[in-house]
């Protein structure tokens, strides 16, 4: 047991490394029970409380043996802790790592009947034979785009990848097709996707064009070669170069690459089916990409769309027919579940689009989000002091990247227990509450709460003020 009032490096510093923990005997029966992963995850949320505690100036168990039993009472209560319910009160709409776009409710009853029983997922009614795979997904996305063809694969890094191996790459490095990326463009988007690593993953070799800031038509002439099968445009998503800067526009590029022979793509991560949600923000329309000349476009499924995970490809004819034909479509190939739910979704883009929950969530106006925090401090338990302060929102996801989305966050503390220890508690209640800490005061975003959340928030934060 360490004292509190201890300086607080050395009390942090008594408590056991995770590895030292993992390595004690009774670490390996819990590891033989459940697997390694759990057991890490059970004692690092052991340590946490304990570091969250210590710091606060509470007393907390510092040997590995209380860690390790606290760490088998949780594995035991929690049994494993699974995909839970999260309300996300993180101001961040398409929050990649809280499952990105809510699907709209048609889009769930699809896929509850798709799931339910059979469905006509590759099956020719008027044949009774096989069918394409799921051709009116393709239509609408057609018809929402203007585009010849489409094709539905997992995500859009597999969207990325399986156009690169389809139309630059091969099996044989020696024959590698040459693509060429703007300097500015060669992003990182995020969880490890980096676009020179998934150009060389398709088996393809990247010529690398102009610089950071400025890259121009003519220094994309000059890169073009006789081994150039493709000139890749990349949306930059989170990433911002402003000032002097220069890119082609896409028309200037579609000439271009018509006149080499080569391909265009355009990897535009978001995208959008129509108008903003957000005035004054953009993501490029697919439409107007397509419009441009585009050969290629990819974007997904769970941005701006508001849809299920996927990676959707549109564009020509002939250079969709090339990806149907290339091995790896069968690895990337969506399932039914997304396939209905998709179908779903883009049957409310061309019907009413701004029923969709994103683009609701991303449409709320100051007024409706002060109301929303009103109303949820007034189901705050009396221990918990708060006020409501003005924050900024984000779509997220890559998406709307310059987007500050004016909204309210109610601040939360209680005596006695500091921000950290409360913001867990919350995480760790079910469903979580995941809010993030400003000042010392957990805040929690009105921006992706839903109204029928407000009990359910309240409800956590009583649990974490009782549990004190
Ligand atoms: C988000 C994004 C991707 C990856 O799409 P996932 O659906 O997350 O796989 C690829 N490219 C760009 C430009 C993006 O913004």
């Amino acid at each position: 047991m360490t004292r509190p009032g201890e300086d607080e490096p050395a009390v942090l510093r008594s408590l056991p490394q995770l590895q030292r923990l993992l390595e004690h005997p009774q670490a390996r029966v819990l590891v033989a029970d459940t697997c390694h992963d759990a057991v890490a995850g059970a004692l690092r949320t052991v340590l946490e409380h304990a570091r969250a505690a210590l710091r606060a100036g509470r007393p907390a168990d510092t040997g590995a043996d209380a860690l390790l039993a606290q760490a088998a009472a949780l594995l035991a209560r929690a049994g494993l802790p699974g995909l839970r319910r999260a309300i996300n009160a993180t101001g961040i709409v398409l929050h990649t790592n809280l499952g990105r776009a809510p699907i709209a409710e048609a889009a769930l009853a699809a896929v509850a009947e798709a799931a339910r029983g059979y469905c006509t997922l590759e099956y020719d009614d008027a044949t009774g034979r096989r069918g394409a795979r799921a051709p009116s997904v393709e239509a609408r996305l057609c018809r929402l785009t203007g585009a010849e063809a489409a094709l539905v694969v997992n995500n859009g890094a597999a969207a990325v990848l399986l156009a690169l191996s389809a139309h630059a790459g091969g099996p044989d490095p020696a024959a590698a097709g040459e693509v060429v990326v703007s300097r500015g463009e060669l992003v990182e988007i995020g969880g490890g996707f980096r676009v020179p690593d998934v150009i060389r993953q398709g088996g393809a070799r990247l010529v690398e064009v102009g610089t950071t800031n400025r890259t121009t038509p003519e220094d994309y002439r000059a890169a073009i070669g006789p081994r150039t099968r493709m000139l890749l445009h990349v949306h930059p998503s989170n990433f911002r170069v402003v000032g002097f800067t220069a890119t082609p526009a896409l028309p200037e590029l579609a000439a271009l690459a018509r006149a080499h022979g080569v391909l265009l793509m355009a990897d535009i991560g978001s995208g959008s089916l129509g108008g903003s949600p957000v005035p004054g923000q953009e993501e490029p329309a697919v439409r107007d990409v397509v419009a441009a000349g585009v050969d290629l476009v990819s974007f997904s499924g769970d941005k701006l769309l508001g849809g299920p995970q996927a990676g959707i490809l549109v564009g020509t004819a002939a250079a969709i027919a090339q990806l149907r034909r290339h091995p790896l479509l069968r690895a990337l190939r969506a399932d039914k579940l997304t396939l209905a739910a998709l179908e779903a979704t883009l049957r409310l883009h061309e019907e009413a689009p701004h029923t969709l929950p994103v683009a609701r969530m991303l449409a709320q106006d100051e007024a409706v989000l002060q109301d929303r925090a009103e109303r949820l401090s007034a189901l705050l338990p009396d221990e918990v002091l708060w006020r409501i302060e003005p924050v900024t929102a984000f779509a997220g996801g890559g998406a709307l990247p310059g987007s500050e989305l004016p909204s309210r966050a109610i601040c939360l503390a209680v005596e006695g227990l500091d921000a950290d220890a409360l913001a867990l508690r919350l995480r760790q209640h079910r469903p979580a509450v995941i809010g993030r800490i400003a000042a010392g005061l957990v805040a929690l975003d009105m921006m992706a709460v839903a109204e029928e959340e407000l009990a359910l928030v309240a409800q956590a934060v009583s649990a974490a003020v009782d549990g004190k």
